[in-house]
């Protein structure tokens, strides 16, 4: 009895293992599919207002994937499949020359929206590619866009694989003018001294200190601390996933330099970031708190 009830346990593992395998390989295919068509893939936009004036500074571009049966995939749930079979560097040029060119078009189509910046999000794997200098040198020139009206964001995860290879390559990046911004910071385990080996401008604190700021004072000391340390190195400050008017506020009263998070806006379509802009919207009444 005993041996049928281990056997029928180790089919049912082995049909689940089996079903997870062929999901998989399914959502790869349907994956490559997606990078030759390129139709599929979307460009969200999630605006970052600067906590001392209220006005929106810049937008993130965040990528969705529009999956004609499935409907819209997030990228938790496809790049890191896009990272393991190295699609990622393709889908990561298409992302840059995209939000790139979107915001140039922003430029001219408001004129007062100049100093409006694009921030992209880089995977080690594309800063490790031996040519990613030449790439965004040439999606600069063929969008127009000014270099300095870029950052790209950039993880703890890619210093740890070769950290040698990753300075080269981000001091090259920051020679064209570009920024470097360290994203989900806080999250990572390595150590903090490359903070000043490396060009890097911008911390962005992790959502999951910003999140329990009202509900635990040690996160709030772990923000306090992120800030003064930003500041002393001669970097500026972004929480993100800010979603309630007292974090605003706790912010505010730390010198946090930039907000982004679901109390401001969420990640929006072009269309709808065009609305906005015609609005010219600002967020100082809710500042003063
Ligand atoms: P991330 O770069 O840290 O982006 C912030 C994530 O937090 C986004 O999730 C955004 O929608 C979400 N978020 C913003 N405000 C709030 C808030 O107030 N509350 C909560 N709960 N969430 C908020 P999203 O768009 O699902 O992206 C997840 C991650 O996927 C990104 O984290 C980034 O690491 C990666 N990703 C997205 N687009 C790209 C891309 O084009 N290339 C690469 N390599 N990675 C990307
Ligand atoms: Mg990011
Ligand atoms: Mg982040
Ligand atoms: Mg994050």
């Amino acid at each position: 009895c005993a041996k049928a009830l281990g056997k029928a346990r180790y089919e049912v593992f082995n049909s689940k293992m089996h079903e997870g395998a062929s999901l998989l390989l399914q959502l790869e295919t349907a994956l490559r599919h997606a990078l030759l068509k390129q139709e599929e893939f979307r460009l969200y936009y999630q605006p970052i207002v600067s906590l001392l004036t209220g006005k929106i500074s810049g937008f993130e571009a965040l990528i969705r994937w529009h999956h004609p049966e499935r409907g819209i995939i997030s990228p938790q749930d496809f790049i890191p499949l896009a990272e393991e079979t190295g699609m990622i560097v393709n889908i990561g040029q298409w992302v840059l020359y995209e939000a790139c060119h979107q915001m140039q078009r922003w430029h001219k189509q408001f004129p007062s929206s100049t100093h409006l910046t694009i921030s992209v999000n880089f995977s080690g794997k594309q800063i490790m590619q031996p040519d990613v200098f030449q790439q965004v040198e040439y999606v600069l020139q063929q969008t127009g866009l000014e270099p300095c009206s870029l950052k790209l964001e950039i993880t703890e995860s890619l210093l740890m694989d070769n950290f040698e290879l990753a300075t080269t390559m981000l001091s090259q990046l920051a020679a064209l003018n570009v920024e470097l911004h360290m994203d989900d910071f806080g999250t990572g385990y390595s150590s903090l001294s490359y903070l000043h080996q490396l060009p890097i401008t911008t911390l962005k604190i992790d959502r999951s200190f910003v999140s329990s700021i009202g509900r635990r004072g040690e996160n709030l000391e772990i923000v306090r601390a992120i800030v003064t340390l930003a500041h002393n190195l001669n970097m500026s400050v972004t929480a993100e996933g800010i979603e309630t008017v007292e974090q605003v506020a706790q912010l505010k009263a730390l010198q946090c330099d930039q907000g982004q998070g679901y109390f401001f806006l969420p990640p929006m379509e072009s269309a709808a970031v065009e609305v906005l802009l015609a609005a010219n919207l600002c967020y100082k009444n809710f500042l003063l708190v």
